[in-house]
């Protein structure tokens, strides 16, 4: 079943490095910015966890014990919390960078672009009110795009939202195609309460799933 997953995380990476190319100039990722990777839930399937897991497996003793360590204060910060959405960092953030990054999940993926939705209303990336991705074409008061700011920039590209959502990326219709299923989805941390089982990945797939 990975088999199919790996043949759509190769189609889903093509399509987002097309996408953030025709962004680029509206883009500030660089190494070392993790906000993406923190506070937030994480969604994640049964499919993506057990492909992030054989990444888990592939890392340093140490690397996994710092994860280990990282799982556990969470999962002691989430017992003594009672509100409704439980946020936290992401335990696999290793010095500011993902540690397992050609394993990482869909939503992980799409962090920093912006969103369109079915009705046409676009949502830009959270970074973007701290002055980050598109920030220099919004107008962050009225949530809208600023055709001032974008003249001003004088580029050829136009900011633009994408039919990136998880709930589209992870619909039936790329199950069919690709021949596996995404299975139950929950934040990230609530997998670590229960046991979840990596499912080896075939060796010839291994090297073209990585980005
Ligand atoms: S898996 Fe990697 S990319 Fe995804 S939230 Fe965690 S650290 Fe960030
Ligand atoms: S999406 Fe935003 S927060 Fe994440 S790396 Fe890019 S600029 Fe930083």
């Amino acid at each position: 079943m990975l088999n199919g997953y790996i043949a759509y995380l190769n189609f889903l990476n093509e399509k987002l490095d097309r996408f953030f190319e025709s962004q680029k100039p509206f883009i500030f990722c660089k190494k070392g910015c993790s906000k993406c990777c923190r506070n937030a839930q994480f969604p994640y399937s049964v499919i993506e966890m057990k492909y992030l897991l054989n990444g888990l497996l592939s890392l340093d003793k140490e690397i996994q014990m710092q994860i280990e360590k990282n799982l556990k204060n969470i999962l002691a910060q989430k017992q003594q919390f009672s509100g409704k959405k439980f946020r936290y960092d992401c335990p696999f953030l290793i010095n500011d960078s993902c540690s397992v990054y050609d394993y990482r999940g869909v939503v992980c993926r799409t962090f920093g672009l912006m969103t369109r939705y079915e009705n046409d209303k676009l949502r830009a990336p959270f970074c973007t009110f701290q002055g980050l991705n598109y920030a220099n074409v919004l107008n962050l008061k009225k949530r809208t795009i600023s055709p001032r700011k974008y003249k001003k920039l004088n580029v050829k590209e136009e900011p633009l939202g994408f039919n990136i959502s998880y709930k589209y990326l992870t619909d039936e219709e790329f199950e069919k195609a690709f021949g596996f299923q995404f299975g139950e989805k929950k934040p990230l941390i609530e997998w670590f309460t229960a046991k979840t089982e990596p499912e080896p990945v075939p060796d010839k797939k291994r090297k073209s799933a990585q980005i």
